[in-house]
């Protein structure tokens, strides 16, 4: 059974065939159209050099410490957020803070009861 490739259908096919993906009839008759088809032919070239290119630029954007040095920034972020010791000497003064606030308007109620014990006997 022979399948025709025509321009369209070959452009369609470059991305499967790049991938090695492509049924055996469909790989032969692209591969006789490009033989046959200088236009194909460029086009595919370009399309490889796109795709190259794309790859080459995975490859800058993710060398192999790549996972790590995320894993240590996540780690160094979240660490900042949740455990950082300054966090932590921010959050204990703000809670003594809150806690000699309670006890100061303590001791003004209690300064004030005293110092006009009068109006504790208001019937
Ligand atoms: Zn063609």
């Amino acid at each position: 059974m022979e399948i025709t490739v025509d321009h369209a259908r070959a452009t369609e096919l470059f991305s499967a065939y790049w991938d090695e993906d492509l049924a055996p009839a469909d790989l032969s008759a692209l591969e006789e159209h490009l033989k046959s088809c200088v236009v194909c032919r460029r086009e595919y070239q370009t399309f490889k050099k796109t795709v190259g290119a794309v790859g080459g630029l995975d490859r800058v954007m993710a060398p192999p410490d790549f996972a790590e040095e995320v894993r240590a920034r996540i780690r160094k972020r979240s660490r900042g957020r949740f455990f950082s010791p300054r966090k932590m000497a921010e959050r204990i003064p703000y809670e003594l803070f809150s806690l000699v606030m309670l006890g100061l308007i303590l001791a003004i109620y209690i300064v004030l009861q005293l110092s006009h014990p009068a109006q504790l006997k208001l019937p």
